[in-house]
């Protein structure tokens, strides 16, 4: 006797967690924020923002990822989800992280779904780790929602007559800086200036309203790179003269900040503001919700192995970096270990006080909430718990959704090829 599937499955997404449904997802009229997937903008920005309000409506920041743009096809949507759910798994072998080695992979309850949502399969019922750093698949929906919500926030601003600036702080780091030392010392930094009085007088000058900051880390010739791009909002626009005088002014008060923290910066790179619309915005967006890693070449073991040629490979992402795991490259293991401890915890999108309000874009889930949200879409088949753990024994989880996308018959023939009868069923109105 199987029990009701349907029942089985509600009971497990019936909470809050069960944010997304299919029917609202399709319900908002925002173009999307894939920037970049493409090479081209697809906010409306050209030069100027949407006139369009962007929804952040709890529904509609978990709409699935891809979905957003009519052009992004079924069979890219697809692609993407096999790259994150690889990679996931190939950091997951590493042991480094307890949550993430149960993300996507341990039951949350005592069966798991397979769902169908516009022709692309997913798993309902499985545990989420939430983590925007070192989880593929978690951090790619944790960034979709965050982007959309930031390009609303931007647009707001830009309407109610708002000046955007792009605020740049560079730091010199150095082949052998543990990165936890040196992204810790950063943040000190960071949050020492923001105390400063120089900070002070001179954000007053400018008329900042609040800023967006996002962190990023990356890999390059000179080891570690974690910095932020910080998004100012100023209460009215501000001419790139005027933002550049700013800037210089603040450089001394950051290299103080700096060198208290035993770092340093090229004096006159140390801080760079230039005026941003469109385009810039846009460039920011990208920073939130990169479109997904190109696989490193060679160039890239040549990178980490420490005998490249200055400048002949830029830097790797994480992302890219587990690309590498996956082929058991054991100098990204190394790297990658150590981004995961160290990223651990760290905020990656941060909002100043009151600036979320002012524009109307109040926070409205957490990442773990976006994280663990189920996209909804249609019930096709239910494995029981047991039954599911011989589909990630035998490493057939992406092998099953893809069998779901080619119809009934091929699941069908699937599961009872991996499963035991009783560990799963297909959904009669599954055609
Ligand atoms: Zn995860």
């Amino acid at each position: 006797m199987s029990p009701d599937p349907v029942d089985s499955v509600a009971v497990r997404s019936g909470s809050a967690r069960h944010l997304g449904g299919g029917e609202a997802a399709h319900s908002a009229g925002y173009g999307g924020s894939n920037v970049g997937r493409t090479g081209e903008v697809h906010l409306g920005y050209s030069g100027q923002m949407p006139a369009a309000v962007i929804s952040t409506k709890p529904a509609d920041l978990l709409k699935p990822l891809g979905n957003t743009q009519a052009e992004f096809s079924i069979t890219v949507q697809r692609e993407r989800r096999r790259e994150r759910d690889r990679r996931r798994r190939g950091v997951q072998r590493l042991g480094v992280l307890p949550a993430l080695d149960a993300c996507g992979l341990e039951p949350s309850g005592a069966n798991v779904a397979i769902r169908m949502l516009d022709g692309v399969a997913h798993v309902a019922g499985v545990k989420t780790c939430g983590s925007v750093w070192a989880c593929p698949v978690c951090g790619a929906k944790i960034r979709h929602a965050r982007s959309l919500e930031v390009a609303a926030a931007l647009g707001q601003a830009e309407r109610l007559g708002m000046g955007l600036a792009m605020l740049t702080l560079t730091v010199r780091h150095h082949q052998g800086d543990a990165l936890d030392s040196l992204w810790r010392r950063q943040e000190a930094a960071w949050k020492g200036l923001q105390q400063s009085k120089a900070w002070r007088l001179l954000r007053d000058e400018v008329g900042l309203v609040g800023m967006i900051t996002a962190r990023e880390v990356t890999y390059g010739e000179h080891g570690w790179h974690p910095h932020r791009h910080v998004q100012l909002v100023l209460d009215a626009p501000a001419g790139a003269g005027r933002l550049e005088e700013w800037g210089a002014r603040l450089a001394t008060a950051w290299l103080h900040q700096l060198a208290r923290q035993g770092l340093s910066a090229v004096g006159r790179w140390a801080v760079d503001v230039v005026p941003v619309s469109g385009a810039g915005v846009a460039r920011y967006l990208e920073k939130i919700e990169p479109a997904p890693a190109e696989r490193p070449g060679r160039a890239a073991l040549e990178l980490i192995r420490g005998d490249l040629k200055a400048g002949r490979y830029g830097s790797l992402t994480p992302e890219q970096l587990a690309e590498m795991v996956c082929d058991g490259e054991a100098e990204a293991v190394r790297l990658w270990t150590e981004f995961a401890r160290a990223s651990k915890g760290r905020r990656f999108l941060t909002w100043t006080c009151g600036l979320r309000e002012r524009l109307a874009v109040p926070e409205s889930l957490t990442d773990e909430e976006i994280a663990g949200a189920e996209v909804g879409g249609e019930v096709v088949a239910v494995v029981t718990a047991p039954g599911w753990w011989r589909l990630v024994g035998a490493g057939a989880v992406v092998h099953t959704l893809e069998a779901a996308e080619a119809g009934r018959d091929v699941l069908a023939a699937g599961l009872a090829a991996d499963l035991r009868p009783g560990e799963w069923w297909i959904i009669d109105a599954f055609a």
